[in-house]
């Protein structure tokens, strides 16, 4: 049912309990099934026709994050998502997937994004670089939008964004794996972009990163622009002196590295060094880096929200763990995922925000 690689990966891990301590989804469920090891037992039984696959493993293929937690783990290079990921094409292909998953697929294909709702425009002319914001971040959070925006404005920097942005195809990819669909949205991003004839693409979203990073090369999608993270893009930024700060110090805050920032492009010296310049002095959490703990994401949030909510207050343990009251991110689907589960008496900062009331 599944791909020899991806079965391949599978019956490695069947044997292996070496990562089940990290992964966030087992960690809050408490469930054996949530562990990369019991979903690599399901699928090898169901390709040696032991088990027939059905809508209760379908499930549990979507009670995971697509975090790479255990992949970056792994001594032997084993990476479970590639196995999750093709049998969520065999849940939707066989009609066995969560109803809520088929709801968000459905959104998709109306509208272009998993909420179902007009995106919001926030198009804008300018000459010098492309802003890809993504949809969550156009969706769901308008003010961290609108700040790095601003933040553009005053350091000069002319900006273009796209009036009808197409979606990455990230979301498609999590929700039924990399099928042909996704394939074809990855065509129609890589066109818009190319059309502008802008050499930089500045993307706000790591999860749209991601994707035209390591997915579209492999799909014949070139993008005939520099792409930069919209954190490493506002450190340049700071680091030039087109963006000058003030001198104050809003106390200690840690920094949360979110998942594909930390494991796909090990980035983490730029989210650092705008909390800094936003005025926080930054202190680390012990699960910090490519070993961060996942808050969990938009999608898996918009599906599974009761057990995202507890994965977010998992990390927020994290932060409680540490003399800081401050969490400070710049990815929208972290800054959604963590908004869900505030402690008392604890701040979540958008590090763009953050920044924007700091500058002199
Ligand atoms: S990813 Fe690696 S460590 Fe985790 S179960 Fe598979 S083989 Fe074991
Ligand atoms: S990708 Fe993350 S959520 Fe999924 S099995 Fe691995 S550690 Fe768990």
């Amino acid at each position: 049912m599944i791909s020899q690689n991806a079965l391949h990966h599978a019956e490695k891990c069947r044997f292996c309990f070496m990562c089940r301590h990290l992964c966030p989804v087992q960690l809050q469920t408490g469930r054996e099934i949530n562990t990369p090891r019991a979903k690599g037992l399901v699928l090898s039984m169901v390709s040696k026709g032991a088990e027939a696959y059905d809508q209760a493993m379908a499930q549990t293929m979507y009670e995971c994050l697509l975090c790479d937690a255990c992949v970056n783990d792994c001594a032997t290079g084993y990476q479970p998502p590639i196995y999750i990921r093709e049998a969520r094409t065999e849940a939707v292909v066989n009609d066995i997937a969560p109803a809520e998953v088929m709801a968000l697929i459905e959104n998709i294909e109306a509208t272009g994004n998993i909420y179902g709702m007009e995106k919001p425009s926030f198009a804008q002319n300018g000459e010098e670089i492309l802003v890809y914001l993504g949809e969550v971040a156009s969706c769901k959070e308008e003010g961290m939008v609108k700040s790095f925006l601003q933040l553009l404005q005053k350091a000069g920097v002319s900006a273009k964004v796209l009036e009808n942005e197409p979606a990455s195809g990230a979301m498609l990819g999590d929700l039924m794996g990399y099928v042909d669909e996704v394939v074809q949205q990855a065509k129609a991003c890589t066109a818009a972009i190319n059309q502008t004839g802008l050499k930089t693409v500045v993307v706000l979203d790591s999860y749209d990163v991601q994707i035209m990073k390591q997915k579209y090369p492999e799909w014949g999608c070139e993008i005939q622009a520099d792409v930069i993270t919209a954190t490493a893009y506002i450190a340049q930024l700071l680091e030039s002196g087109k963006l000058q700060v003030a001198n104050v110090n809003r106390g200690l805050a840690a920094c949360h590295d979110d998942d594909r920032l930390a494991r796909t492009f090990y980035e983490f010296a730029p989210i650092r060094a705008i909390a800094k310049a936003a005025g926080f002095e930054v202190t680390e959490m012990f699960n910090k880096e490519r070993l961060a703990k996942s808050c969990g994401s938009a999608v898996a949030l918009a599906y599974m929200p009761k057990i995202v909510t507890q994965i977010a207050a998992g990390r927020w343990e994290d932060l409680m763990r540490t003399e800081a009251k401050i969490m400070v991110t710049a990815n929208p689907q972290a800054y959604l995922c963590l908004s869900q589960a505030i402690p008392e008496g604890y701040q979540l900062v958008d590090a763009y925000t953050a920044l924007l009331s700091n500058l002199k």
